[in-house]
């Protein structure tokens, strides 16, 4: 397969990550016979000090031209002014709006030896291997109007949450989907006892469940959900929510990981056919982490991981992407640790170079 990848490093530890996953690519693509063509443009705080914006057309027009999306993050302290008219994440919600995505992907899977590394009980979360399907470009964060105003009552601010049945469905038929190769568990979370928006998801969401007799269903509200993640996170399977909540739980789930830098995520939209959506954004959930960036210590693992994703959801190479996570778990049991992962007897620390470097050499 020939294949051409819009790579977007960004800022801070962004590019350091985002040449380790290429380097895994280019292992993925010499071990089963593809050839990946990169092309490299700017987003974020870069691409503001290089064009005054932080999505130029030419990265938007590099991205459209492309079969998938590699970022690595943006932002960093010399950007963070909130009254600045350019911010580095307009990139990021200008580039998802230009690719179309809808879904936002984060599997949150415990390597067993990882157990130790997160701040819950290691039984807890023994076996967790979850997935969580998030809306993205609906809901309170886009809903009009929205803005502020004075009244008789003093300062006032208002956000409307819509949703239109498609955004719904197309959402929960990803989360179907997925299930489907998984362990065909369902949860749906909302709101719906307080929501209007949430009863229609959980309308549209029994209307799905009907046509996926073989996969198991449930509704949950959202601040139980809360609870259950953190009680017994190792009883869930998919977890498909509109934008706001998604945005919360994504976070709450990323604590049972043991470091951001595992976490890799994709966003997709339609699919051509069932199995492969084109031009999806990757990308590892951290931020750009400016405390460390620039000195070789980067976990790459949630980058990497961002490669098997892109492989197996934008490519439908879904060996090779096995064959990527199959890597990465190999090099945790092996005892292989970045500084991020707490380590322990039995573990040896490396950089983010000679961490790549030990994924590559168990591809095979
Ligand atoms: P962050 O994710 O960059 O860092 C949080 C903490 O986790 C830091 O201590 C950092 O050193 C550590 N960390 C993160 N990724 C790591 C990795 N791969 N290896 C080792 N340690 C890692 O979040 P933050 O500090 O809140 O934000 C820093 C900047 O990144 C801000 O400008 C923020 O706006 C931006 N940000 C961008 C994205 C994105 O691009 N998707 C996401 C979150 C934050």
């Amino acid at each position: 397969m020939h294949v051409r990848v819009a790579l977007l490093p960004g800022d801070g530890i962004g590019v350091e990550v985002t040449n380790a996953a290429t380097r895994v690519l280019d292992a993925v693509g010499r071990e089963f016979g593809h050839q990946f063509e990169y092309t490299s443009d700017l987003i974020g705080g870069s691409a503001i000090d290089a064009a005054g914006t932080a999505l130029p057309a030419e990265t938007v027009a590099a991205c459209q031209a492309a079969d998938a999306v590699l970022l690595g993050a943006v932002g960093g302290p010399q950007w963070d002014n909130p009254k600045a008219s350019v911010r580095p994440e307009q990139g990021l919600l200008g580039l998802r709006a230009a690719l179309g995505v809808f879904a936002n992907l984060r599997p949150v899977r415990v390597h067993p030896s990882l157990a130790d590394a997160t701040p819950l009980k290691a039984s807890l979360v023994a076996g967790v291997d979850l997935m969580v399907v998030r809306e993205l470009t609906g809901g309170i964060y886009f809903g009009q109007p929205q803005g502020r105003s004075d009244g008789p009552q003093g300062r006032a601010a208002v956000d409307t949450l819509n949703y239109n049945e498609t955004e719904v469905r197309r959402c929960l038929d990803v989360a179907y989907h997925l299930a489907r190769q998984r362990r065909r568990k369902v949860t749906q979370v909302d709101k719906a006892n307080v929501l209007a928006s949430s009863r229609l998801w959980r309308e549209v969401h029994h209307e799905v469940a009907a046509h996926h007799p073989d996969v198991r269903h449930e509704d949950v509200l959202v601040d139980a959900m809360a609870m259950h993640l953190i009680r017994r996170p190792a009883d869930f399977d998919v977890i498909v929510t509109e934008n706001l909540f998604g945005d919360i739980l994504t976070d709450e789930a990323a604590v049972l990981a043991g470091s951001l830098g595992m976490l890799p995520s994709a966003s997709i939209g339609e699919a051509h056919n069932r199995h492969r959506h084109p031009r999806g954004l990757y990308e590892p959930v951290h931020g750009s982490a400016p405390d460390i960036a620039g000195r070789g210590i980067a976990n790459p693992l949630g980058a990497i991981l961002s490669v098997g994703l892109l492989l197996h959801h934008s490519l439908g190479l879904t060996t090779e992407a096995a064959a990527v996570e199959n890597a990465v778990d190999r090099v945790l049991t092996a005892g292989y640790r970045t500084p991020d992962l707490a380590s322990g007897e039995g573990t040896q620390t490396l950089g983010t170079t000679e961490m790549t470097d030990a994924v590559i050499a168990r591809l095979h």
